[in-house]
């Protein structure tokens, strides 16, 4: 099974995250960079639950620790 930091995606920029990525979680556990959270205009988007890098959101957060 490919890793998280194989498998999840930036749903703006479609890239892949790094551990080191600063990112954003909304409410519904979506992960975006937060240049792309911030950048984004085209429509709204849902509120912000936590940021920080990408590698404390996944040590941070037991729903990415599945499989
Ligand atoms: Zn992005």
């Amino acid at each position: 099974m490919p890793s998280i930091y194989e498998r999840l995606r930036c749903p703006i920029c479609a890239r892949k995250f790094k551990r080191q990525d600063k990112v954003v979680l909304d409410m519904i556990n979506t992960v975006i960079h937060q240049e792309c959270y911030h950048t984004y205009t085209e429509k709204p988007l849902l509120p912000i639950k936590d940021e920080g890098s990408f590698r404390k959101m996944v040590a941070t957060y037991e729903f990415f620790w599945d499989d």
